[in-house]
């Protein structure tokens, strides 16, 4: 199994150097050799290893192939950096990336000034182009949000104001009635038409990304968990294990690496388990990694209706942890309502590297959905919510507490040189991906 894995890891990489045969690929493919030849040596002898664990230098590692990481790795590469991206599951995107509401934010919510209001609005913009150039799936649709009640009417209003500050264009209060005569399966007294909000087909977008940054040699290696690092004199040194092997462990032996690398520049965009990977970077500060918390946001599915109820996106006023069970559209014309707020208990770290979470969604959890979304669909019949999907959301704020901001970490924050942590990349990520990786790219290089 482990030299299989390998073995493929080694197609890939002299699948990249048959093209062109430049440094990079060429250490590939010599790196690749290497590692295979040292774990049929002694695959689990750990004193062995300690001795033949092969160690190389290399430019850029983003860890992680979510939409995040891919977005970072495309525009290092067109940078004109030599980029590996490691990533522990057998494809790009399946942790958070395909697990959302695939919803382009316009970047109403976020306090002014935040990462969270500027990447929106910078990502909004970036995703519609792409999408536009690359003939990406997606649709400019529309978003209401209502108030259902007067006494929600301030809050609208804040909302209102919030998305004027962080210059989100086009944004219109409208009555009760006026949104209703839009939207007749709608009851609400008052409403924000947000005319810049949209939909997405979030893995055309990834694979895209993907191509892109390949064309410019990125290379991803697949079903490699990056388990940790330490730092060697003033750069780190990420400790890389094969994930099937991750999967055989028993927990209990010490966990040796199985390959060494010792990059110019590392970003940690392992999304759910970023502040778990740093915490196993010795050398690091434990005081520059912030808390995690985990929100999973449960989604159902609108059965028995061949005709969908709603031309737009409807959201309520927002509940703490998340911004409301919406309506959200996806571009098969699929309706889905969520997500929820459940806070969760995180997981050991090993098992968040291979995104051991539970999505499951319990079909008891249908009955807040049906109260919560009559409030502005009344007419939502009996039975008709079936459970679908769920994705986690990788939080820096627990319950109760103010919603925290994307953290990007730098040397001048933890001083640790060449290394970015992305620390709670929770929405808007998938709309501020490109933005992140357009900051990320300018700033650090
Ligand atoms: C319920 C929900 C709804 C959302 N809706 C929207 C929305 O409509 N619009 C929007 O803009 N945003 C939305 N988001 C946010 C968006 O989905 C995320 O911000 C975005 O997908 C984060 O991408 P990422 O690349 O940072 O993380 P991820 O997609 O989680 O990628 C991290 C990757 O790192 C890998 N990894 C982890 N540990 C290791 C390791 N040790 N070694 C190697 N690889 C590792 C994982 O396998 C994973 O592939 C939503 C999020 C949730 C939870």
């Amino acid at each position: 199994m482990l030299k299989k894995s390998l073995q493929t890891l080694r197609r890939n990489l002299e699948g990249v150097v048959s093209s062109e045969s430049t440094d990079i690929h060429m250490k590939w493919k010599y790196l690749a050799g290497k590692w295979m030849r040292s774990m049929s040596r002694s695959p689990h002898s750990e004193s062995d290893r300690g001795a033949s664990v092969p160690k190389e230098k290399v430019d850029c590692v983003v860890i992680g192939a979510g939409v995040v990481g891919i977005a970072v790795a495309r525009a290092l590469a067109i940078k004109g950096r030599e980029v590996l991206v490691i990533e522990s599951a057998p494809t790009f995107g399946t942790g958070t990336s395909s697990r959302n509401s695939e919803v382009i934010h316009a970047g109403i919510y976020y306090p002014r000034n935040s990462f969270k209001a500027i990447f929106c609005v910078r990502g909004r913009d970036l995703l519609y182009e792409h999408c536009s150039r690359h003939d990406i799936p997606h649709k400019q649709i529309g978003k209401l949000i209502v108030a259902t009640q007067s006494s929600e009417i301030p809050k609208l209003n804040n909302i209102m104001n919030c998305g004027d500050q962080n210059g989100v264009n086009g944004l219109r209060m409208m009555d009760g009635l006026e949104a209703m005569r839009m939207e007749p399966e709608l009851q609400c007294v008052k409403a924000i038409l947000s005319p810049l909000t949209g939909i997405i087909d979030s893995h055309s977008l990834m694979l895209s990304l993907v191509g892109e940054a390949e064309n410019h040699r990125t290379t991803f290696s697949y079903n490699s968990t990056v388990i940790g690092g330490d730092l060697e004199g003033d750069q780190i040194c990420l400790h890389i294990f094969e994930t099937k092997g991750l999967q055989e462990w028993n927990g209990s032996s010490v966990l040796c690496p199985e390959l060494l690398l010792v990059p110019n520049l590392v970003v940690n965009s392992a999304g759910l388990s970023a502040p778990a990977l740093a915490k196993r970077f010795s050398g690091l500060r434990r005081e520059a990694i912030p808390p995690a918390y985990y929100s999973r946001g449960c989604y159902f599915t609108l059965s028995n209706t061949k005709i969908c109820p709603f031309k737009h996106l409807i959201y309520p006023i927002p509940e703490d942890g998340g911004i409301g069970v919406h309506v959200t559209l996806d571009l098969n014309g699929q309706v889905k309502f969520g997500p929820d707020v459940e806070w969760i208990d995180s997981i050991d770290d090993i098992s968040s590297f291979q995104n051991k979470f539970d999505y499951s969604v319990s079909a008891k959890r249908a009955e807040r959905f049906y109260s919560g979304v009559r409030r502005y669909y009344p007419n939502l019949k009996d039975g008709s919510l079936e459970p679908g999907y769920s994705g986690i959301r990788p939080k820096l704020s627990g319950p109760r507490q103010p919603p925290a901001d994307f953290v990007i970490q730098g040397e001048d924050v933890h001083g640790v040189p060449g290394l970015i942590n992305l620390f709670g990349i929770e929405s808007p990520g998938l709309t501020s991906s490109l933005a992140i990786a357009e900051y990320i790219s300018t700033r650090y290089l």
